[in-house]
């Protein structure tokens, strides 16, 4: 036999393929994408075939041991796009293939083992390959085997391929389960056989039928089976219960022929619940037919293109998905529609499966691993043609992609910046849909500074939504200065005690301290009062969870931090504790300040807990929800919130970023933003856009139906800073004019192209060594690149873990392959 080689990525820390031997009695069996074993160094690992090279260069190549798959488990398609990422964003490409697959794809699979037919046929099937019949011979032992143990009992490397071969030949069948246990699950269902259908007329008109017992419990299992929707599998439990009947007179009917019992694999799928039922018979309007046709005439070309589609919020961007998505269907095509975060929208993923059902598998980041294998593998077998997720559902193994959707293109979660590989979706979702000649349409109504800039360049073809569907109108914003607000509270408070104010300025200093501002404005209380004596609904955001944001000392100054972040605690009143948001860090609150000992102790800062606390005093009768981090860590508790704030059950709902989202509901009619300056003012110079964004996002929230108007106030410290002003325009392309021109002054992206090198440590002295090493060794290499730093990054220590940054700046008009 000529030698085989084979290219294998092994999932270790160095950006290179490794060459391996194939020995001649695998070399029957070795596909690109198929998973095998090999030594590696002292240890075996798993690795993924990438490529079949005709010849090699290095010397004293090892053999590898066994091929885990008779099929490829990556297709070429996503050979080359994980290859892509590899290349583009500088990570490995076993990493990257480990973050397309199901988790622990790489630390190996349970393989049981069954016979599927006849011993006698078994027998005669596997002579003259002894290791096959060895196989059979355990198998008649034992009825079900597990892969490793007739390795180990027979002593062999190659057993997986072993196994292969006799499942080529129909003779085992090989049960997968990844290591978590989680292995298919099955139920029993009852189908009903169409002469079951017209028996059952006959038994209808024969009176003397109903007198005989057994038979009336058969004939109740009949009634009830014809009388379910066509097409639909019923599961064998819920079907005698609720026809009231038993197992023995199923068994009956079976007997007969009637009806036959069979196994099938459930999902483990979680439903959503649509919260509000407006999706029958929606025609478009005459924006989103024009956007649809668009789209469609693309997907019926069968050629790459890109779209990127700016819909101002409830302008019915998600209807368009929901109609392009079936015209790629009914071409046979599948899609993928990317969200930023499931669980932060879950009425999206509601409106899909209304509309698509069974076809949709929801990829989610709270999934188990058991959830997650099933919705791959539904996916994998083309049991599934829409595949809904976040950013790693860009990897979802759809065969004949026509369509992706990302929607709320703008979002940094799209982008994997804690881990390698650490990719961009929304860009990984673009050169996907090229590689498929697909389409590719990113959704927004505040897009990306770079996407819109592709739009306007031309790269993307652009689609506007100016409109509310149902003529509903965008909502009135206000904004109010908290500067003014608090002197006035302060000169109403000095007004209403002035004799104390007079008397010294040491009573009037302690006096000054007592004052209490709160966090709500006159106005946003009025207008609240207002939506509660009328029932509608009010949104609150407050981009910071827990109560105060730390804990200051009068007297010296003196702030509670982390001992192992660089960052103020927070408070969290109802666990009465100081907590780090950063590393989980958990202290009691002092009761002196362990600096000075004063015990004029200063809880600053307001998180959403101190708000409700605040809300819940002022409005004593209102029923107020809180939705952050820390109510919704239980699974399912955000929906529930969200369920019972669209019934009414609450008044107010509080809460982070998480209220500003996605969620539809026609009877809020009132957004308050209490603080819109957290975001502002961080170091970032993406820091405007991201406040433009989330400030219209939020506000979108209000007004979302035809007859309720909404209104939006929006407090603040900085009323004049220039993304106030295009929020309250509801101005996309005003606030992109000029958020564009300070990007160009400045060389920030698009105009360049940014890398981050951080450099983490747990000995201060070490980290800023080697970030000064390394700065000096790109000045060295590079004259093209812009290097700035090394610096201390603005957050220095997380986790125990010093933080150096620098920061690489590739300007695009001297580097002429940067488009
Ligand atoms: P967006 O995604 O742009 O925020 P949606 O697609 O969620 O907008 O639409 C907002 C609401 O209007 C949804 O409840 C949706 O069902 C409804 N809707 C969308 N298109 C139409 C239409 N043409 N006629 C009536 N209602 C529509
Ligand atoms: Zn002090
Ligand atoms: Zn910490």
């Amino acid at each position: 036999m000529p030698r085989l080689f084979v290219d294998i990525a092994v999932p270790v820390a160095v950006d290179q393929l490794f060459t391996y031997n194939v020995p001649d009695v695998l070399q029957s069996q070795i596909k690109v994408g198929v998973r095998v074993t090999a030594p590696f160094g002292k240890k075996t690992v798993i690795g993924f075939v990438v490529n079949i090279p005709k010849t090699t260069h290095v010397l004293r190549l090892k053999d590898i041991h066994d091929i885990l798959d008779s099929e490829p488990i990556i297709s070429e398609e996503m050979i080359k796009l994980t290859k892509w990422v590899s290349e583009y964003y500088l990570a490995p490409w076993s990493e990257v293939l480990k973050a397309a697959l199901p988790q622990r794809s790489l630390s190996g699979s349970k393989k049981t083992i069954s016979l599927k037919t006849d011993l006698e046929v078994a027998f005669l099937k596997t002579s003259g390959a002894p290791k096959q019949t060895q196989v059979v011979n355990l198998l008649v032992q034992k009825r079900e085997l597990s892969a490793s143990y007739i390795q180990k009992t027979m002593k062999i490397k190659s057993v997986h391929s072993l196994l292969n071969e006799l499942v080529q030949k129909e003779i085992i069948s090989v049960e997968e389960k990844l290591s978590t246990g989680s292995k298919p699950k099955y139920e029993k269902v009852i189908l009903i056989d169409e002469r079951a259908k017209q028996i059952w007329n006959e038994w209808l008109n024969k009176p003397d039928n109903q007198n005989n017992k057994r038979l009336a419990k058969q004939i109740q299992v009949l009634k009830y089976l014809v009388e379910s929707p066509n097409g639909v599998t019923l599961p064998l439990t819920k079907a005698i219960k609720e026809s009231k009947s038993s197992l023995s007179s199923v068994s009956t009917l079976a007997i007969q022929g009637l009806v036959t019992i069979t196994k099938q694999e459930i999902k483990r799928s979680i439903t959503y619940e649509l919260h509000e039922s407006k999706q029958q018979n929606i025609v478009l309007n005459e924006y989103q037919q024009n956007a649809f046709t668009h789209i469609n005439n693309a997907i019926c070309e069968n050629k790459f293109h890109s779209f990127l589609l700016h819909g101002i919020t409830g302008s019915g961007k998600t209807q368009i998905y929901i109609e392009t998505i079936k015209s790629a269907l009914s071409k046979g095509k599948s899609a993928i529609v990317l969200v930023p975060e499931i669980s932060l929208t879950p009425q999206i993923v509601a409106r899909f499966q209304f509309h698509f059902g069974e076809k949709v598998a929801v990829f989610h980041s709270r999934m188990s691993a058991g959830e997650r294998y099933d919705s791959w593998r539904l996916a994998k077998r083309g049991d599934s043609s829409i595949v809904i997720g976040p950013r790693s559902a860009i990897f979802a193994p759809l065969k004949n992609i026509g369509l992706i959707i990302v929607d709320e293109e703008q979002e940094s979660s799209y982008k994997q910046f804690d881990k390698t590989p650490r990719y961009h979706a929304r860009d990984v979702a673009v050169m996907r849909a090229m590689e498929n000649n697909a389409v590719v349409v990113l959704g927004s109504a505040t897009p990306s500074i770079e996407s819109y800039h592709n739009a306007q360049s031309g790269k993307y073809k652009l689609i506007e939504l100016p409109e509310r569907v149902d003529n509903a109108q965008l909502p009135e914003i206000e904004i109010v200065d908290m500067l003014i607000e608090r002197q006035k509270k302060f000169e109403t408070f000095r007004a209403e005690r002035k004799a104390e104010f007079e008397k010294d300025a040491v009573a009037a200093r302690a006096l000054k301290r007592k004052l209490y501002i709160g966090s709500i404005s006159d106005v946003l209380k009025e207008k609240i009062e207002d939506r509660l004596s009328r029932k509608e609904g009010v949104i609150l955001l407050q981009n910071r969870r827990g109560f105060s944001a730390f804990v200051e000392c009068y007297n010296c100054g003196h702030i509670e931090m982390c001992e192992h972040c660089n960052v103020t605690l927070t408070y969290h009143s109802t666990k009465k504790h100081l907590r780090c948001h950063y590393c989980g860090y958990v202290k009691a609150p002092p009761d002196v300040c362990p600096k000075c000992l004063s015990i004029q102790l200063n809880y600053k800062g307001f998180g959403t807990q101190r708000i409700e606390d605040e809300l819940q005093k002022m409005f004593p009768s209102a029923s107020i929800v809180r939705m952050d981090l820390d109510t919704t860590s239980v699974k399912g508790s955000h929906n529930k919130i969200l369920s019972q704030f669209a019934l009414g059950e609450f008044d107010i709902l509080l809460g982070t970023q998480m209220v500003a989202k996605g969620l539809d509901f026609s009877r809020v009619t009132l957004v308050g933003v209490i603080c819109a300056d957290t975001q502002m003012l961080l170091p970032d110079f993406r820091a405007a856009e991201r406040t433009f964004q989330l400030l219209t996002q939020v506000a979108g929230r209000a007004g979302r139906s035809s007859s309720l108007k909404g209104e939006v106030v929006i407090q603040t410290y900085q009323p004049n800073h220039y993304c106030m002003k295009h929020v309250v325009d509801h101005d996309f392309v005003s606030f992109y004019n000029e958020e564009i021109k300070n990007r160009k002054d400045l060389n920030y992206p698009p105009y360049s192209r940014i890398a981050l090198i951080e450099i983490k440590g747990k000995n201060e002295n070490e980290v800023s060594r080697h970030a000064l090493k390394i700065h000096q060794l790109l000045i060295a290499q590079s004259r093209q690149l812009k290097i700035l730093g090394p610096a201390e990054a603005a957050i220095s220590k997380i986790n125990n873990y010093y933080r150096w940054y620098i920061l690489i700046k590739d300007l695009k008009t001297k580097d002429p392959s940067g488009k």
